[in-house]
């Protein structure tokens, strides 16, 4: 039986994680659970699962959760309350979303645990640091995003990494696949947030649409493989049913292919090297299936070259990228910028960066801060001159 933390349990992620826990009491136990500030779901699934541990981020609803939890639960609050969870299990979920991760994702690699990690902000972000801890005995990460999770199984099958010629993570090319500049002016919050393929967070959904999601994925690529970025190309596959594939050096390429299902990679992280024992995917052969791939638009998805570009800078650059996309997204889905925009932001951002070492968890959260203080001074500006269409 493992036990198992999971952080960030009332979003999308979170909520799918207890289904696949519920799915299989016999494999796993729930021992922390923890949400920013949606006390609601978090004390019905305090109530189901009975852990012993709850977190809540927001430290004014502490006494709400307090007065809500069975009997003998310890409530802890804040960044300190994350790092405590991520510790006391087997396996912890990071399923928090953004640069807030970063805690948990070092808490638990620190504490020498299984990270099945969500989260891929934190090690984008915090990669150096992050690298380290990964070091530590016991310390393991298996990847929850999809495209990763696929890379994982994939690679399962191959001895050593030099018989990788390349790996190609796949995207659905999110909602405005195929649109003009032109056309992707006048593109509103709700168009951005009408995914075709998957239902997600609020955040990752619009880093979809802008395909920086599929940008930060080859960062988190780059950091979980090892593999070169200029053997880290991008698909773009409508379907969403390859997950990601791996090209070998004699020419065979490996794919794993399932339903748009979170629950699938996020059963695989938690009881690697054992399978789910529930079909969560399963595809359905019997019925006519096409599957079509073509090359991403870099020229309209600035947001691909510039996470290669930071990818490739190393350093603090790709904390610099994550954090400006985080500002860039909070403004666009605030109603205060056009989607356009984000790539924008970003992109002035970064032209303020310059390399400084990232040795220590203090540096990444320097350099975060430098970035979002830059990012939110450009967003200002822009704000004052552009107007973004209305919902
Ligand atoms: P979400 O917004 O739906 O949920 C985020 C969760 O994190 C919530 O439970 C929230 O309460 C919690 N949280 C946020 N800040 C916190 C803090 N400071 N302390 C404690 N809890 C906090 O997001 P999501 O879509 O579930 O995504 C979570 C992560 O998984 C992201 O990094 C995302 O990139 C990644 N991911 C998501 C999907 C998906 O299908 N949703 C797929 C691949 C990767
Ligand atoms: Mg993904």
């Amino acid at each position: 039986m493992r036990s198992v933390s999971l952080l960030g349990s009332t979003g999308s992620i979170g909520t799918q994680a207890v289904d696949v826990l519920l799915g299989e009491p016999d494999r796993f136990r729930v021992v922390a659970l923890a949400a920013q500030s949606s006390t609601e779901v978090l004390l019905s699934q305090a109530g189901v699962l009975r852990p012993e541990i709850v977190v809540i981020g927001d430290e004014s609803l502490y006494g709400v959760v307090r007065d809500g939890v069975p009997p003998g639960t310890e409530v802890l609050v804040g960044i300190p309350g994350l790092v405590a969870a991520a510790a006391c299990a087997d396996v912890v979920l990071n399923a928090v979303v953004g640069f807030a991760g970063l805690p948990v994702t070092m808490a638990a690699l620190e504490a020498g645990k299984r990270l099945a990690l969500a989260n891929k902000e934190s090690l984008i972000a915090g990669a150096p640091v992050v690298q380290k801890a990964r070091r530590t005995p016991g310390a393991e990460i298996v990847p929850v995003d999809s495209e990763h999770c696929a890379v994982h199984q994939c690679l399962a099958a191959v001895d050593d990494l030099t018989a990788v010629a390349r790996l190609l993570l796949t995207a659905s090319g999110g909602p405005f696949r195929g649109r003009s500049p032109a056309e992707l002016q006048l593109v509103t919050v709700a168009d951005a947030l009408a995914h075709p393929t998957w239902s997600m967070g609020p955040k990752i959904t619009i880093d979809s649409s802008t395909l920086m999601n599929k940008g930060l994925e080859v960062i988190e690529a780059h950091e979980l493989f090892g593999v070169p970025y200029d053997r880290i190309d991008i698909v773009v596959h409508p379907q969403s049913i390859v997950h990601s594939m791996v090209e070998l050096r004699d020419g065979s390429t490996l794919a794993q292919l399932s339903n748009p299902d979170m629950r699938l990679p996020i059963g695989y992280a938690l009881g690697w090297p054992t399978r789910s024992a529930i079909p969560f995917g399963a595809l359905d052969w019997t019925s006519p299936t096409t599957l079509t791939f073509e090359p991403p638009d870099r020229e309209v998805f600035r947001c691909i070259d510039l996470a290669y570009d930071a990818g490739i800078s190393g350093g603090s650059a790709p904390a610099w990228l994550s954090a400006a996309n985080e500002i860039a997204v909070e403004a666009f889905l605030a109603g205060r910028m056009t989607w356009s925009g984000i790539a924008d932001v970003v992109a002035e951002t970064l032209e303020g960066w310059r390399d400084e070492p990232v040795e220590e968890v203090e540096s990444v959260l320097a350099a975060d801060e430098e970035a979002r203080v830059r990012a939110r001074a450009v967003v200002s500006r822009r704000c004052r001159t552009i107007r973004a269409p209305r919902r």
